[in-house]
């Protein structure tokens, strides 16, 4: 029954990701996603951005196959 319960747990993980990714984490307002493609290294970089803190929050990048 424990380790059921650890699995209920572990399920709900990337869905808090996913909140955090979409939604500012120090004011919860719904941030702005800036692309930009990148030619040299086939990437595209995904900037997220706060309007109500004027912070950047979090980047990642996607590599083109
Ligand atoms: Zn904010």
């Amino acid at each position: 029954m424990t380790a059921l319960k650890n699995n209920l747990v572990k399920l709900d993980e990337p869905l808090e990701v996913v909140e955090n990714f979409t939604h500012c984490c120090l004011c919860g307002t719904q941030l702005e996603f800036t692309h930009t493609v990148d030619y040299g290294n086939l990437a595209i970089k995904e900037e997220a951005f706060c309007p109500a803190c004027s912070i950047q929050t979090k980047s990642s990048t996607f590599t083109l196959q």
